[in-house]
Formats: structure tokens, sequence, C-alpha cells
């Protein structure tokens, strides 16, 4: 490892702050018609308005301001009413126009927070702002030995670069921070938050400086990190790099740095000037753009319910512990499909343990999502209820019953009474399968008589076992030890 063993890491307080950009799910870009189309045949989707030719006039695409605005009122952002796009100019062979629309001095959406769940409690993330731009095309080094080559369908797509307050503290609340980050993105259904295709990326800009001092260190930024681990990972040999630098008597320096996701380290790739000058100026081509408090409420009022609102109504509503409403809100597919069944039954554990148990397992194995499931709400609510009623067991229900009805959609009772997988209360019946577990067990038979209380539950098991789960169980204890104690 890169750290110095001798240095004392608890003088140290590390400061992050994180920019991640998220290429918005509109189906055209900023500021033409061009489709948005990943992995498309390359420069396709390249019209002479992403290129910038002379006489050609962009338009902006006001979905994508409908999104940046979901996206910053689900993070408690303060809407700016009066915006305009700006040009940033800079030179970049995948920047065909020379410059990048952006905002400049005006983001769409201004200060809002963000949630995380640490192991010390809730923290809030504070946002500085979320802007509108647009993206780049893409240099491809990998496939040409010689040259480099360029596909321009990604230029001209949009974006919201979220950007937070220096007020991250450790890798994992960044770590935290970027997951919840990507499940606002896709529960708003604003960006499908897919890391490995560069739909959402981040920088983390990390710094270090002495307990309690309150000026910030200087800061370095590492570019390029495509999974959330790799955020963690960077950002923890960041923190070592730096604080070993200042103890062995070097000076950080403001750099650009990448993460070499082969052996979990960054190296340079440039030191950073002062400030860049990139001749920012309000692009005379858009007219700068008014939000109306009706256009913003309207929005508003269309947002989903979102995680942080429903998991404090479920606590009270439907009595589920933390983690359980923590793992049903991990997508809003499967929230939904929660509240789909609670609406139905009363039995709201069972629902979700169902949910969490064999319906995940069917939709995974299946490659199928919630939507192929909604027209057998019913019959899931039926097979539930019946297995919470003690009228078949669970592991025939979800085993047999649950296979059959998503195979072929009928009603669970009526195929449970087809199959005969139906419990049974009937004494004729337990008490004969009672009689050859005990046969076929009269050592353990011994043990209980001397004292062994516990084999009850052994009988019990064998008993549910060879009638194939259709002894009722309370019974079944009941009867046994009405045998047991003769
Ligand atoms: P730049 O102009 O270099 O892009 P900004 O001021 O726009 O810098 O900040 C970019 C990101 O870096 C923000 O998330 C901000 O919180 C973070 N940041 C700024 N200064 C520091 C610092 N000294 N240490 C850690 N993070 C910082
Ligand atoms: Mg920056």
């Amino acid at each position: 490892m890169y750290f110095c063993n001798m240095v004392n890491l608890e003088k140290y307080e590390a400061v992050i702050g994180l920019e991640i950009h998220a290429q918005l799910s509109t189906e055209s870009k900023l500021f033409c018609g061009d489709a948005i189309s990943f992995g498309a045949e390359p420069n396709t989707h390249v019209s002479p308005i992403t290129l910038g030719h002379p006489g050609t006039l962009p338009k902006t695409n006001t979905k994508a301001i409908e999104y940046a605005i979901k996206m910053g009122l689900a993070c408690n952002c303060r809407i700016a009413e009066n915006n305009y796009f700006a040009r940033k100019n800079y030179f970049y062979p995948d920047l065909p126009k020379g410059y990048q629309i952006s905002q400049h001095t005006t983001p769409i959406c201004i200060g809002g927070n963000i949630i995380i769940k640490t192991e010390d409690g809730e923290k809030s993330i504070q946002l500085n702002r979320i802007h509108l731009e647009e993206d780049a095309g893409k240099s491809i080094h990998d496939i040409s030995p010689t040259d480099t080559l360029i596909d321009l369908n990604r230029a001209g797509t949009p974006l919201i670069e979220m950007v937070t307050e220096p007020c991250i503290h450790s890798a994992q609340d960044a770590f935290l921070f970027v997951t919840e980050v990507r499940k606002l993105v896709r529960w708003l259904g604003v960006c499908d938050g897919n890391m490995e295709e560069g739909s959402l990326r981040c920088d983390a800009n990390i710094s270090v400086r002495l307990k309690g001092e309150t000026t910030l260190g200087t800061k370095v930024e590492v570019k390029n990190l495509n999974s959330i681990r790799n955020i963690k990972k960077a950002i923890e040999f960041e923190i070592e790099r730096l604080i070993n630098l200042i103890e062995t008597g070097g000076t950080i320096i403001q750099q650009t740095r990448s993460f070499d996701a082969n052996n979990d380290t960054t190296f340079s790739i440039r030191d950073k000037e002062d400030a860049n000058d990139y001749r920012y100026f309000p692009d005379p081509d858009l007219a700068p753009f008014h939000l109306t408090k009706e256009f913003i409420e309207s929005i508003k009022q269309n947002l989903p319910l979102l995680p942080s609102i429903i998991k404090k109504e479920w606590k009270i509503k439907y009595e589920l512990s933390d983690y359980d409403i923590e793992q049903l809100c991990e997508n809003k597919e499967e929230a939904e499909f929660f509240i789909a069944l609670a609406k139905q039954t009363n039995y709201y554990k069972a629902a979700a343990n169902w949910i969490m148990g064999p319906i995940r397992a069917y939709l995974n194995e299946s490659y199928t999502s919630y939507a192929s499931l909604e027209k057998l709400i019913p019959y899931l609510v039926e097979l539930l209820n019946l297995v919470e009623e003690q009228k078949i067991n669970f592991s025939v229900a979800s085993n047999k019953v649950f296979k059959a009805i998503v195979e072929n959609p009928q009603s669970p009772i009526q195929f449970a009474e087809a199959n005969n997988l139906l419990q049974t209360n009937s004494l004729d019946e337990i008490n004969f399968w009672i009689a050859e577990v005990l046969n076929n067990n009269p050592e353990k038979v011994i043990e209980y008589k001397k004292g062994k209380k516990g084999l009850i539950g052994l009988f019990v098991g064998e008993v549910k076992k060879i009638s194939k789960g259709k002894a009722d169980p309370k019974m079944t204890t009941q009867l046994l030890e009405n045998e047991l104690s003769k």
C-alpha cells in the first residue's frame, strides 16, 4: 500500500466535493432533434446543429429543462426563474462547435440537499447547484494504434451537473451519496443511472487538512470514475496519499488525476492552471428562458412520491421495519408493487416478504420486470392470504403454487385444491403421519421422553416433510405433544 503506517491519520480531516454528470433520458439532444442512442453506429446522429455549422440555430429541448427541474425539486433546490445559456469556449477534438453550451452564472437549480443514511445516523449533503449543459462527443483511443477516433453521437446530449459543497468527509459517505443520487435519478426517470455506459459520471475533488482547521486545503480532482466502488477506492487512495505527502514534507499541487482501476491507484494527468479562461458569454442564438411559477408548480405536482416521504409514511401505515422499508424503496417499481399488494391485503409484512423472497427470485431468473406481474396482483394477494391464514404451507405456496400462477395466471386456491396442496386439519390424516414419524424415530422418541423437549421441532419438521407441507403445523404440534406425553 502507498500509505506509510507511521502516519497518524486521525490528525487529519478529509474534505470532499463531488461533481456528478447525469445524462438526461430525453429522446433527443438538448438543442436539436438528433436522437440519443447509446451504442449506435458512430457518427450517425450528428446534424449540422450538433456540428454548429454556420446558419444553423439551436432550439432548447423543454423535456430536458423539465427533467432538471424535477431533480432540483426532489433535492429541495430553489429553482431559478430567469435563466440563460452561455458558451464555454475551449478547443477539444470531441467538441465540434469549439464551445460547449452550458449555464454559467445562473444554474437552473440552486442549493438543495440529499440525505444519506450512514452508520452514525442521517447526514445532509449540501448541494451548491444543479445546472444544465450539453455533453461532448467521445474520443476513442483503443481501436486504432496510431489514431484517436471521434464519435460525435454523444455531442449535444443533455446533462445535468450536480455540484456538492465541500462537505463530505469520508470515502464511505461519498459512496453513499452517489448511491443515493443514482437511486433518485432512476426513481424520477430522468437518467438511467448506468455508470458503466457513462450515463452517470463522477469527478471527486479531495483535500485534507488538520482537524480543527477552517480553511480548505489544496484540492486534487480525480476524473474518470466509472463505478461507485471506484469512487470510493479513488478517494481512499487520495486521502492517504495527500496525508502522506504532507507528513513527509511535500507540497500538494492542484492537479487533475485519473483513477487506474487495475491497481486502485490514481495518477496525475495535468497540473491545474489557476483559472481556466473559457470566455463565457451568453449564447446569442438562444434567448434567455423564463420559467413561470405555474410551470414549476405543475412539475412539482407531477413528481412521483419520493422515497424520503414514502419511508416516513410506511413506518406508520404498514409498521414495517426500517430494513424492510429501505429494501422495498431501492427501486420505484418494487415500491409501487408493494403499494399495490398492500391495497388489497392487510398482511403487510407478508407482502414485503413475498416481494423480497419468491417474487424477486422469479424476476431475476426470468429477466422480467414488475410490469409482467401486474395482472397477477389479485392472485398473489389471494396466495399470500392463504399462507397467512394457514391454509397452505409457505414453501408449497412459493415453490409450487406461485410457479403455477406465473406460468398460467389462475386462482391459487383452485390450483391448490385441484392438486391437493392445501393444508389439512383432518385429525385422521395428521395422526397417520405422526404415527409414521414416531415409528421411524424410536430413539428420538425415547430422548424426548427423557426430557429433551426441543426435539418437538424435529418431529414437526418430519411430519411436514412426509405430508409434503399439508399437515397444519399448529395442529401437528398439539397432536404430537399429546401423543408423546402418553
Ligand atoms: P473548480 O472551479 O476547480 O471546478 P469549484 O469551486 O467549482 O472548483 O468546485 C468544484 C467541486 O470541488 C465542488 O464540489 C466543491 O465542493 C469542491 N471543492 C472545492 N474546493 C475544494 C477543496 N479545497 N477540497 C475539496 N473539495 C473542494
Ligand atoms: Mg470542476
